[in-house]
């Protein structure tokens, strides 16, 4: 059937699932893809599975979304359909956050953060080009750009100052020291965020969580620069949210510190995704105060907000049950 584009670009709350290609490893171990994208909503999910009496057989899945995405769609048209309508909502003085969730390897910061590509340096041309207007002269943009590892906060741009979060009179989050830095075109954006970058993670060895322990936050700020005390008009926000496999229950071989990392990480998910739903209910009762995650997105969960979120799933057989999660939680957000 011939389906029409989804008129819900601009829904306060947009939930869309990104599939990736198979890799180059994944097809040499002649793994086979059980998703199939169904219409411009749909995806299935075919999971192989065995009866009582050993007879193999495919259980389907199906599950709707705002949109879905498959491997053939490129970052640049994932931008047009997921954060392009949020950038003319934050020139309107909205705050608008990008999430992209899934299992580590699914394409979170491919979709994110790419350094060629990602969302958010298409996001900083269309507001580079908004701000080259004249009645936009007196804006300016500036980035933060930090981490969340268990309950602390990180400043990227600031050679991983711990950063503490407190809340102003009018219900707005302050963090408190974190570095803001004014860029005055997507060169300079893109040169900051690779500065930060290489404070994200050191591997292994190194004193840093890795990239999937964390949550990582790039966030755009608009200001008025004739104020004498310039205040933010819009925020947008990409956030590369920690692998949601971390939060699954490893077992008793796993370190302390793992179970820890998996407990904050669970404990995160959840309640960023009843905050989502909060918003979309136009709920009173959030729950910021249940993770570091949520309290310090919390002035984007209320007033002029809106969220897109990207489900990013595997294709491949091995990460079936990541997927069927990652397909549930969102099923849940929407
Ligand atoms: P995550 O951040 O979720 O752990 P990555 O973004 O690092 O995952 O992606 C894992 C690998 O898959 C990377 O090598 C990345 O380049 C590749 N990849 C992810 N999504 C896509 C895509 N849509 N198209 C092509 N390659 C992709
Ligand atoms: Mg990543």
């Amino acid at each position: 059937s011939v389906s029409s584009p989804p008129s819900d670009l601009n829904d306060r709350i947009r939930v869309c699932v990104r599939k990736r290609p198979l890799s180059k490893s994944e097809v040499e171990r002649g793994e086979k893809d059980i998703t199939a994208i169904n219409g411009r909503r749909g995806i299935i999910v075919n999971e192989p599975k065995l009866k009582v009496d050993m007879t193999k057989y495919i259980e389907e899945h199906h599950y709707n979304f705002n949109e879905v995405f498959s491997e053939g769609v490129s970052n640049q048209n994932v931008y047009k359909r997921t954060a392009a309508p949020l950038v003319d909502y934050f020139f309107s003085g909205g705050k608008a956050t990008c999430f992209a969730y899934g299992q580590t390897g699914s394409g979170k910061t491919y979709t994110m953060l790419d350094t060629e590509n990602g969302l958010y340096i298409q996001a900083a041309k269309d507001i580079f080009e908004y701000l080259a207007r004249d009645d936009y002269a007196h804006l300016r943009i500036y980035v933060t750009f930090y981490e969340i590892y268990l309950t602390s906060l990180f400043d990227l741009l600031n050679n991983r100052k711990k950063l503490f979060a407190r809340e102003d009179g009018n219900q707005n989050v302050v963090i408190q020291g974190i570095r803001e830095v004014l860029v005055d075109n997507v060169e300079d954006l893109m040169a900051v965020f690779e500065y930060g970058n290489n404070a994200r993670s050191v591997g292994s060895t190194g004193a840093n969580a890795d990239s999937s322990r964390s949550h990582a936050i790039l966030q755009i700020l608009l200001k008025d620069s004739t104020q004498r005390r310039p205040t933010v008009h819009g925020k947008l926000s990409f956030i590369d949210l920690a692998g949601n496999e971390r939060g699954a229950d490893r077992g008793d071989n796993s370190s302390k510190q793992t179970r820890m990392e998996g407990a904050e990480i669970n404990k995160s998910l959840l309640a960023l995704k009843e905050c989502i739903r909060a918003l979309d209910l136009g709920k009173k009762h959030q729950p910021f105060r249940q993770s570091k995650l949520t309290q310090v997105l919390k002035d984007s969960f209320i007033g002029n907000s809106r969220a897109c979120m990207i489900a990013t799933v595997s294709p491949n057989i091995s990460n079936c049950e990541h997927t069927l999660n990652t397909l549930r939680y969102a099923d849940r957000v929407k």
